[in-house]
């Protein structure tokens, strides 16, 4: 750690923005024009539904490559045969002035094919973590984004949720004193071992990438960085057969510039495994539930509440997307921060298959 501090990590900015710039969205005088690629889980419960109550966004097209899903869709939330599109035509949203916004909701391996169509149609994108399966991948996605001068971003959630952001503040605030450790953890039993989830040229790995990616992004929260180096244990395979492509379960340690350092887990096994918990100078604070879409708890071991209203996190997340847009100023949840943590993942898969702490730089 002494090491790291001393080789002198570059400064990072602050990875948010103070919470009155999302608090309240400035009403556009017409709400942004959002296409949603890909109408699986995701799409389906969560992002159409908040759609329904964004300020400043409004539901104006769809992708799908399932007829009947258009035909669902299109019943349920009046969108017009114009703005219905496959993957094949999706190219012709470039003339389609009601779309705006393109959220790329699609399996992982698939978010730079959807995002560079996107941004060649000349529209924004926000894109679902974790934004790709390679950092090359990723950097084709911001470059593509850049070219067209237009914004991406990246779906992260719990940037934009109020508990999160109150355990930001009693960290920056040093209300219990510095931050020296962080606990942090995600993971579920998974289902259907058909799954694109469990194939790695769509996942780009397992439980990683898709829910460990929370630990990786609170503890950057808490620290206000990203992680200079990293180490990483994999679980032996109790179902070989079923993670014959994906890890099951891995711990691993994040270690950051100012020598805090966090330890996390993740796993498609077991379930129980969702918190967050900051260690510091004079207490303990953290989130138990910390990664749901709703019911996070907030505690200190002072026993002062931590506590914040509860948000629809989607809502919040397209609507400051939308705000930035609108604005014009650069979106906290960059597809910088995106590729920064693929790297990360791809560094901690590294350090699990060589037993080595992996700098990344
Ligand atoms: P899903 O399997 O339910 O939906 C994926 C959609 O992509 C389906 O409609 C499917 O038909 C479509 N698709 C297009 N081409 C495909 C192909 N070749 N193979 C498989 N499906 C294909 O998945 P989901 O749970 O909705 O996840 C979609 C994305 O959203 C993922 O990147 C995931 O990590 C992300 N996600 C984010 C959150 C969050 O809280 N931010 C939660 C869940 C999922």
């Amino acid at each position: 750690m002494a090491a790291i501090a001393a080789a002198g990590a570059p400064f990072v900015p602050p990875l948010v923005r103070p919470l009155a710039h999302r608090a309240t969205p400035t009403p556009s005088a017409k709400p942004l024009g959002f296409a949603v690629v890909g109408l699986g889980s995701l799409a389906t419960n969560q992002i159409a539904p908040a759609l329904q109550t964004t300020k400043n966004c409004r539901l104006a097209a769809i992708v799908t490559g399932t007829p009947a899903k258009a035909v669902k869709w299109k019943a349920q939330y009046g969108i017009p045969d114009r703005s219905i599109y496959d993957y094949d035509t999706m190219d012709r949203l470039a003339d389609n002035p009601d779309v705006d916004v393109v959220y790329v909701v699609t399996p992982n391996g698939l978010h730079a094919r959807d995002t560079i169509k996107a941004a060649r149609a000349g529209k924004h994108v926000l894109c679902e973590k974790p934004m790709e399966v390679s950092s090359e991948r990723c950097q084709a996605m911001v470059d593509a984004v850049k070219a067209a001068g237009r914004q991406l971003a990246i779906g992260y959630r719990c940037r934009f949720e109020p508990h999160h952001l109150e355990m930001l503040r009693v960290a920056r605030d040093r209300e219990l004193g510095e931050v020296r450790l962080i606990e942090a953890a995600f993971g579920f039993p998974i289902g259907d071992p058909t799954q694109w989830r469990l194939k790695r040229a769509l996942a780009g790995g397992g439980p990683l990438m898709d829910v460990g990616i929370y630990a990786i992004q609170s503890a950057e929260m808490i620290v206000g960085s990203y992680p200079v180096a990293v180490t990483a244990v994999e679980t032996t395979k109790t179902d070989p057969v079923k993670f014959a492509d994906v890890e099951e379960s891995l711990a691993f340690e994040l270690k950051f510039a100012n020598g805090v350092a966090a330890s996390c887990m993740t796993s498609y096994k077991v379930g129980g495994m969702n918190r967050t918990t900051a260690f510091a100078d004079r207490g303990t604070f953290g989130l138990t539930p910390a990664f749901n879409y709703d019911g996070i708890r907030g505690w200190r071991s002072d026993a002062k509440p931590l506590e914040a209203p509860e948000v629809d996190q989607f809502a919040t997340e397209m609507d400051d997307f939308a705000d930035c847009i609108n604005a014009n100023r650069p979106t906290s949840v960059s597809g910088e921060m995106g590729l920064r943590d693929v790297r990360t993942m791809m560094a901690i898969y590294e350090a699990a298959r060589t037993g080595r702490t992996v700098q990344i730089a």
